[in-house]
């Protein structure tokens, strides 16, 4: 891990329609951290998310990337583009194109609205593939690349959406609850990719997720929120059972998942 800051979170707040859904979230993560970002439903873990990489826009706050605004008490800075390029997504819903193959969902990136195209492949250089198929060989699906994404399993569409964060060159990948659609084994598989991604490439990772036993299996750190309040920062080793049942009361049964014996 170096020194460099990958992220910093200035007394970000943010209201719905007067709700509160972040409340003064500050936090800092370096460059090559892992890092997950747990709490029950509705604790603003997807709303920091967007924070990150300036899909919202804070009431008040600010959000750096390596150093560099990204936002401060809602205004974007120029550079967010800029920065956005080196942040890559992955979502629960797996938010591939299901009508392009999967070469081309790696090619175009997240851009949905590429819906006028039948066919996007001319577009892209001979190097352009090799890259796409190399990224697809990264993360074991390269015999999918000229499969149409609808017909992957849920843990397949995911590892395209991480070979599309290797191809766009992220630095940082957010990944908002990437496995709750999973099943455990392709959840396994998803986890393991992205803790190798963060040990061998050292890209920074910032995972939210509800499920504490994941976060134990594979993160070091832990950021615990609560109705949009940092209630926990540090190692999640002390982010135990007492503690969890400090911070959110009965609803740290929610935190604690059934039936996913293999991460316990
Ligand atoms: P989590 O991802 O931890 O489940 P969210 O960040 O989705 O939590 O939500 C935090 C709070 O903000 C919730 O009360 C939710 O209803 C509210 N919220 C999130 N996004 C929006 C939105 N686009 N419009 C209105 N309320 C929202
Ligand atoms: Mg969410």
């Amino acid at each position: 891990m170096t020194n460099t800051l990958a992220i910093e979170v200035n007394n970000l707040s943010k209201s719905f329609k007067g709700k509160p859904a972040l409340e003064k979230v500050s936090c800092t993560i370096f460059q090559g951290e892992m890092v997950a970002l747990v709490g029950a439903s509705g604790s603003g873990k997807s709303t920091l998310l967007r924070h990150l990489n300036g899909l919202h826009s804070g009431d008040s706050g600010s959000v750096n990337i390596f150093g560099t605004a990204l936002q401060t008490d809602g205004k974007n800075h120029s550079k967010i583009r800029y920065l956005r390029s080196q942040i890559g997504c992955i979502f629960q819903q797996f938010n591939l194109v299901n009508r392009l193959t999967v070469i081309e969902n790696v090619l175009v990136g997240n851009l949905s609205r590429l819906s006028v195209f039948s066919s996007i492949f001319h577009l892209f250089s001979k190097e352009e593939k090799l890259q796409a198929l190399a990224a697809l060989e990264r993360v074991g699906i390269l015999e999918q690349a000229y499969k149409r994404a609808s017909m992957l399993s849920g843990g397949q569409q995911q590892r395209v959406a991480i070979a599309r964060c290797l191809v766009q060159g992220a630095k940082i990948i957010l990944a908002d609850e990437p496995i709750a659609s999973l099943d455990p084994e392709s959840s396994r598989k998803v986890m393991e990719l992205l803790v190798e991604l963060n040990q061998q490439s050292g890209i920074t990772v910032v995972t939210s997720l509800h499920q504490i036993q994941v976060v134990r299996s594979y993160y070091n750190r832990v950021i615990a929120l609560r109705t949009g309040k940092v209630m926990f920062d540090g190692a999640t080793v002390e982010l135990n059972d007492a503690k969890l049942k400090e911070i959110y009361g009965a609803a740290a049964d929610e935190l604690v998942m059934r039936g996913h014996s293999d991460f316990t």
